[in-house]
């Protein structure tokens, strides 16, 4: 059975199969730290390890061999050294190595992640930094940690470590894709704490929203689906505007970056409206919304179920342990809830397509007399940003809810001019007689944080084809490695 060193470029593969022995999951960084500071002394290049594990390497320009001096401008080449570990078998992944394994033109790990990303950019830029056959700028190569849980190495790195304004990031998974711009983001969370509650009463209302589409709250939000919190949201305001309401509970969402799938709320119902006209008054509103998701959401169901007329007692059997809100602060949430915006706030006016700011309603808790809500805000402008969390802010506030901001990462701004793009726009048209895609992505990427460190840097970030990243199903293509590599080294002779 073929294995890594049977494939070419060599160099590479032998640096990547040397990254896949040794453990590197986000959190457990220390052992490729120094592994990569040991690589650096034996090539006897100058390197620094600073106390976040980053590991910054320079090696002086070169003209294939002969060393050309350092007159040029530095080029700044970036990884991340930490991977997203996951197995099938809830193995130790602090203490396996991982296993890769080839399949055609693929590579993928035996029963873990792979760690393609982004092992694949620390082992081109230790292919470039042990060669003595290429041609190429000075180089600072800087190989961050823990990219995957918060990009905590590029938020602690030195900035006066760096010289150069230009850097390549090799953490793309796209061939023929130069990512040019990348959204900021942050964590809002807004809490409101009741403090009253009463044992619930009335007849009892459950309504369940199941089966949107979901996605990921960058790269899917401007399909402007259905997110099951909001229309939770939606459904008990429209039960205050018809009755006397009692929020019971109310919970969506897992994680604040996902486009919430499903949710479901509990509320008590007073007052003289039969169940006949209630499920009507509801049902509207229900087929409303699914007609209006009918093209982004074709799965998504809305259950509504009144539970008995006598209602007391079955609440009582139902949800023995259960409170209510008054209806006072049932409406207040249900009002937040209308105020608050979602999904899409604005699209640049650079790049078609792309998504400037947006927020995702990722999140509803509810725990005895508390409700919190959990967004994540992004933007690629961070002006907007931080307008988008005042208004939050504001809107909580009039609820009498408090606002909390945590996990900020800044944004790369679309640059209309860029010599560093044009430069790799031509390298490729020159290799293959056609254009790469140019774009920009409303996700987060470390160039956010050497955008903001190093002022006028002009950036790009690319890499080879990759699947299903994150996974146990990743998977890297190898003429895809080895094109990209070609075309690294063609991009590199370039810019001297
Ligand atoms: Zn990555």
């Amino acid at each position: 059975m073929a294995t890594l060193s049977d494939l070419q470029p060599a160099i590479v593969f032998k640096y990547f199969q040397e990254l896949c022995n040794i453990p590197h999951g986000s959190g457990n960084i220390r052992a490729i730290s120094d592994y990569l500071c040991s690589f650096a002394e034996e090539q006897g290049l100058r390197f620094v390890q600073d106390e976040a594990g980053n590991v910054i390497i320079y090696k002086p320009a070169s003209v294939a061999g002969s060393e050309a001096g350092d007159s040029k401008e530095p080029l700044i080449l970036q990884a991340h050294m930490d991977m997203v570990a996951v197995s099938v078998d809830d193995r130790d992944m602090t203490a396996v190595p991982i296993v890769p394994l080839i399949d055609g033109d693929h590579i993928y790990a035996d029963g873990t992640s792979l760690g393609g990303d982004d092992g694949v950019g620390v082992a081109y830029i230790m292919a470039i930094l042990a060669s003595d056959d290429l041609v190429h700028p000075p180089i600072e190569a800087v190989i961050t940690t823990d990219e995957e849980t918060g990009m905590d190495g590029a938020r602690a790195l030195d900035p006066a470590l760096l010289s150069g304004r230009r850097m390549i990031n090799l953490d793309s998974e796209e061939e023929g894709h130069i990512l040019a711009g990348c959204a900021g983001g942050v964590r809002v969370y807004i809490s409101h704490d009741f403090g009253n509650v009463e044992p619930a009463s009335g007849r009892v209302i459950r309504m369940d929203i199941y089966g949107c589409a979901g996605g990921h709250s960058g790269n899917e939000i401007h399909k402007r689906g259905a997110n099951a919190n909001v229309i939770a949201g939606v459904l008990l305001g429209k039960l205050c505007s018809v009755c006397d309401t009692r929020l019971i509970y109310i919970s969506g969402g897992e994680v604040d970056n996902a486009i919430p799938k499903v949710a479901y709320l509990i509320a008590a119902v007073n007052g003289d409206i039969t169940n006949e006209d209630l499920s009507l008054e509801i049902s509207k509103t229900m087929d409303e919304i699914i007609s209006r998701y009918s093209g982004s959401d074709p799965g998504m169901r809305i259950d509504m179920n009144i539970i008995n007329s006598n209602g007391l007692h079955n609440a009582a059997e139902t949800f023995n342990d259960r409170c209510m809100l008054s209806s006072a602060a049932t409406r207040e949430i249900a009002d937040m809830f209308n105020d608050l915006p979602n999904g899409v706030i604005a699209m640049s006016p650079d790049v078609e397509g792309l998504v400037e700011t947006s927020l995702n309603l990722g999140v509803i808790t509810f725990e005895e007399t508390k409700i919190k809500l959990q967004y994540s805000v992004r933007s690629s402008i961070e002006d907007d940003k931080a307008a988008l969390i005042g208004r939050l802010r504001d809107i909580a506030e009039k609820a009498g809810a408090v606002t909390e901001v945590n996990g900020d990462y800044p944004g790369w701004k679309y640059r209309k001019d860029s010599k560093l793009r044009d430069c790799l726009e031509k390298v490729y048209r020159d290799m293959y007689g056609k254009e790469a895609v140019t774009e920009a992505i409303h996700a987060g990427l470390e160039c956010g944080f050497f955008s903001k460190a190093l002022p006028g840097l002009d950036c790009v970030s690319i890499g080879p084809d990759m699947q299903d990243i994150h996974t146990t199903s990743e998977r890297l293509s190898i003429s895809s490695t080895a094109r990209s590599w070609d075309y690294l080294c063609r991009v590199l002779a370039e810019l001297c």
